[in-house]
């Protein structure tokens, strides 16, 4: 049986040391780190999770502001909205709630985001400072897949490692991080063929596609590492990865569970990247 990769307890330890560093901030600098979130209309899974990253906030002592916007927002106010917070001296982080409503265009909005403010790591900036190994923020769903793993021993160095799901938001950016941890990575997608032949050889697996069951057991090589990224919610309300957890249990080394796994490392490295925001302001 595999070994479960406690994505909550990584994510708790994570949350202790920014706070601890935030208070250390603020008793060196008289700074609290400050992270403001936009959010458009009135979503419900947006507003958790917005609520959520609130209440990380609070606990690893980081301030945290919420502008909250009409659902028939339009493209120039988000614009506005971003432009203050960007010009806003005691603002660290901006995030941006996505998704947007659908008359708001997504692309402009991130791409006005002070790079040096952008915690997601997505402005294009960023995307290209991380392509060439120098970003200061990254991701922080990659990244807190990468976290996990080094914190569980993982050998990447070496290790061959199929990413299925190449978003801009998760699977891309991931392949170019396991690239930098000296993984050779086969970067897998809807047009993939033989997606069987390629987890067969991998010893390290992510999964990033949002669709429920699509990795089973025997497909994959025994004792490797799954980290399952898929958020998907059944029609009896469940909450289910990728991965068919039970099957994919019985022949991996190391596996996360959904929820509980990569989920509470999202936030957690977004507290880390606002501090490493606030920091870098006054280095
Ligand atoms: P996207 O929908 O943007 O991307 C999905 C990817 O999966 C695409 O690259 C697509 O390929 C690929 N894909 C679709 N069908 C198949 C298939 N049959 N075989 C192989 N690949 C396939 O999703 P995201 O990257 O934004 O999110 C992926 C999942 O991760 C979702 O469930 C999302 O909810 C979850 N998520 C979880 C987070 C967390 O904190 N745990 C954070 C972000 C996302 P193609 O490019 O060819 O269309």
């Amino acid at each position: 049986m595999a070994e479960i990769i406690d994505g909550k307890k990584v994510a708790a330890d994570i949350r202790s040391e920014v706070k601890r560093e935030a208070e250390d901030f603020l008793e060196h600098n008289g700074i609290r780190p400050c992270l403001a979130v936009i959010m458009a209309g009135n979503d419900p899974a947006s507003a958790i999770y917005v609520r959520n990253k609130q209440k990380a906030c609070a606990a690893a002592g980081i301030e945290s502001r919420s502008v909250l916007l009409d659902g028939d927002v339009s493209t120039e106010t988000v614009l506005l909205e971003v432009e203050k917070l960007n010009r806003d001296a005691e603002v660290h982080g901006i995030l941006v709630q996505l998704p947007l409503p659908r008359q708001v265009d997504a692309e402009k909005v991130i791409r006005a985001i002070d790079p040096a403010k952008d915690v997601d790591g997505f402005s294009p900036v960023n995307q290209g400072e991380m392509f060439r190994g120098h970003a200061l923020l990254e991701p922080c769903t990659p990244k807190g897949c990468i976290e996990l793993m080094k914190r569980y021993g993982i050998a990447l160095k070496g290790a061959r490692a199929v990413v299925v799901g190449r978003s801009n938001l998760v699977g891309k950016p991931l392949a170019v991080m396991l690239t930098r941890e000296d993984a050779t990575v086969s970067l897998c997608h809807s047009k993939t063929g033989d997606l069987s032949a390629y987890l067969a050889n991998a010893d390290i697996v992510v999964a990033a596609v949002g669709k429920p069951g699509i990795i089973r057991g025997e497909m994959l090589k025994p004792g490797c590492c799954v980290i399952d990224v898929g958020i998907n919610r059944l029609e009896d309300g469940k909450i289910v990865g990728d991965v068919e957890f039970e099957s994919a249990a019985k022949v991996a080394g190391f596996i996360t569970p959904v929820p509980g796994g990569v989920g509470p490392m999202t936030i957690a490295m977004l507290l880390k990247n606002t501090m490493a925001a606030a920091r870098s302001r006054y280095a």
